[in-house]
Formats: structure tokens, C-alpha cells, sequence
């Protein structure tokens, strides 16, 4: 893609990183909301690599990846650019909220969707602000993004690893948008195996459209796109945990190795647990509990689960069993990271795991997709 010649206030210059504000949106209080852009830039050409962090309020460790990794060490061995958006939300970052003020949606899901502008609809809100910023700045990316890793933090306590999304597509006569899907798949993948750390599978390609996850950072480039991307969960957001920016930044200069951005031998991913269970898998919260009750978890997370496993114990409040006093697991897989606090509704998950793929990794848009609500 283009060298992007500036992003917001930040200009790029060859050799050096730039500092810069993208204007966002103005507060009716008179204060103009800002995201902060660094670009660093290598002497030499190469592709550009777009990192953001900080969507999620409460997901503190991706800011400090960008922080560690930016330094003029890396510029001066680099090709390329790279465009750091460190807080993509600074209203949920320092109120460590996930749907802060001005906005009521999880902003991880307000990026472009593709589908034609719908037509006016007085009894319909507006986009919010902060979707407003979203869509301009998704041009932006558009026009210049060859790649991108959004980070994040997944639950208290969770492993490090990475989401692969599912990658949709809209299906013409020859079959030319299926075979550039897959090519683009390929790519992910090569990606997420230069990142080296654990890799997880989207959920399926029907609920992924329900929850809106179609519309998170990688997802929108990825389907709109075409690029390579995808989305770091760097464990617990609210305590960063150094080992885990550490290893994150050594996958992302993996990464930038792997794009032809910098030399070099792959560096090992230390300090934290890669897991392979040698199948792929996908994220389910699971099991959840048929009653209510207080539970004690039985399992770190990263440690390897069999179907009907205990995975925790589950009493009353007054201590007494209930049951057989146990929490089974229904999947072989993984734990991604346990719920945390110990009282649970009936229904609710007592863990996040990776459970064997199923569905396609490719796979058409529904057909009433483009189709006016
Ligand atoms: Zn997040």
C-alpha cells in the first residue's frame, strides 16, 4: 500500500517516529477528543504495519506493547512504517470501562460493516461519536494498512494468545472471491504462526454475526480489506503482566520479520505458555452451571482438559455439595482463563476454553446480509 504520508497531526519522515493527535470528536463540554498516533518510519521503503490498542477500557497492556516495541533502536533497523494508535478509546481507558460515555455499544464492535448506508431514520439514533471516529479513521487504514494486530486483553488471569477471525466473503459467479478469501486465510495464518503465541479460532460464522464480531478492528479490514490481521489477548488488563508485553513484542518484531519489515532470526516466545494441542480450536465459555452456587475453580488457566473432567467444585452458600459437588467439563481442549469471583447463576460460564474447530474458516456472507434491515 502507499506510504501514508500523515495520520492526523503525525507526519512521517524516513528514520524517525513522529508524534501526533488524529482529532476525534468534540465534547459538549468544549474538550476535543483525541487518539494519539505515533509513526515510525524506517529509512527504507517496506510495508506499513498498523498496530492499535486500547479499545476496551479496561484492556491496560496493549498500550505498553506499542511503548516497549516504538523505539528508535527498531527504526533504525527497519523498512517500512509503522502507524501506533496506543488508545483507541481514552474516555473507557481511564475510566477502565468497557461501553463508556458517549457510547452504550461495546466499541469493539462499531467499525465499518460494508453494507449500503441505510436510509434515514428519524426514529433511529444516529451513529454514535465514537463510530463517527471509527469510520473515518478505518479510511485511513484502508488506504495505507497492509497489515494489522489490535490488542487487547482477554479475562482476569487469562493465557496470552490470539483470535483468528473467520474470514467472510461476498460470493460472485467464478468463484474469484472464494479463491482470494482462502489466498487471504493463508496469510492470516502465515501471520498468526510468526506471532508464536497460542492461537484460537473466532466463534462460528452465524454467531460471530450476531454478537456483531464482524465488526471489530481486525475483522473490518480483514472482510473490507483484504489485509491480514488479527486481534492479541495479552491475559489480565487491569495488572499488565511484563512477561506477556515482553513476549507480545517479541511476536510482533516475528511479525514485522515475517512481512520483510525487519531481519533477522525469529526470536523465541519466552516467559509465557504457548499451547498446540495439535488440533485446531475455537473459544466457548464453557461449561455452564445448571444451578446456582458458589464454585472453587480446580484448574490454572493454559492447562489441558478432558471431556467430563471436574474443572471446579460447586457448594451452597451454607457449604454443603451440590450434587456431586462438581463441575464437569463437556469439551476436550483448553482453559482460556476462568471466570472470576466464585457465585454463578444457573447458566452462566464457569470458564473460557478452546474446544475442537468446528465450521468453516471461509465461508460466504449469509445471503440476506446486504439486503436493508
Ligand atoms: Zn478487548
Amino acid at each position: 500500500m502507499p506510504t501514508p504520508k500523515s495520520i492526523g497531526s503525525a507526519k512521517a519522515r524516513p528514520g524517525e517516529i513522529q508524534y501526533g493527535k488524529w482529532e476525534a470528536f468534540r465534547h459538549p463540554t468544549g474538550q476535543v477528543e483525541f487518539l494519539p498516533v505515533v509513526i515510525a518510519q524506517g529509512v527504507k521503503d517496506g510495508p506499513c504495519l498498523w498496530l492499535t490498542a486500547g479499545i476496551h477500557g479496561p484492556e491496560h497492556t496493549g498500550p505498553l506493547v506499542l511503548h516497549e516495541l516504538i523505539n528508535p533502536q527498531l527504526v533504525g533497523e527497519m523498512r517500512g512504517t509503522i502507524v501506533a494508535i496506543p488508545a483507541l478509546n481514552p474516555v473507557g481507558l481511564r475510566m477502565m470501562l468497557r461501553q463508556p460515555h458517549p457510547d452504550s455499544k461495546d466499541p469493539n464492535r462499531l467499525w465499518p460493516d460494508g453494507k449500503p448506508d441505510k436510509p434515514h431514520d428519524p426514529d433511529k439514533e444516529p451513529p454514535s461519536p465514537l463510530e463517527v471516529t471509527y469510520e473515518k479513521l478505518f479510511q485511513a487504514m484502508l488506504e495505507s494498512a497492509d497489515f494489522l494486530i489490535d490488542y487487547h486483553n482477554a479475562w482476569t488471569n487469562s493465557i496470552s494468545f490470539a483470535f483468528q477471525d473467520r474470514i467472510l466473503f461476498r460470493p460472485d459467479g467464478d468463484g474469484t472471491a472464494r479463491a482470494e478469501a482462502e489466498a487471504l486465510l493463508g496469510k492470516q495464518q502465515e501471520m498468526l504462526h510468526a506471532y508464536g503465541h497460542t492461537v484460537v479460532g473466532e466463534m462460528p460464522i452465524k454467531k460471530l454475526i450476531e454478537e456483531d464480531l464482524h465488526r471489530s478492528t481486525s475483522a473490518a479490514l480483514l472482510y473490507l480489506g483484504g489485509k491480514p490481521a488479527f486481534t492479541a489477548e495479552l491475559g489480565t488488563g487491569h495488572m499488565p503482566d511484563p512477561a506477556i508485553i515482553h513476549a507480545s513484542v517479541a511476536g510482533t518484531r516475528n511479525v514485522m520479520r515475517w512481512a520483510g519489515m525487519l531481519d533477522g532470526e525469529r526470536e523465541p516466545i519466552q516467559g509465557i505458555k504457548v499451547i498446540d494441542p495439535g488440533y485446531p480450536v475455537r473459544r466457548l465459555s464453557t461449561p455452564r452451571m445448571k444451578k446456582a452456587g458458589v464454585i472453587l475453580h480446580l484448574l490454572q488457566s493454559g492447562e489441558m482438559v478432558v471431556k467430563g473432567q471436574p474443572v471446579a467444585e460447586v457448594k451452597d452458600i451454607w457449604g454443603r455439595p451440590i450434587g456431586d459437588g462438581l463441575v464437569h467439563s463437556e469439551y476436550d481442549g483448553f482453559v482460556l482463563g476462568r471466570s472470576h469471583g466464585i457465585f454463578f447463576y444457573p447458566g452462566e460460564a464457569v470458564m473460557s476454553m478452546a474446544v475442537p474447530l468446528e465450521g468453516e474458516m471461509v465461508e460466504p456472507y449469509p445471503n440476506d446480509y446486504f439486503k436493508h434491515e
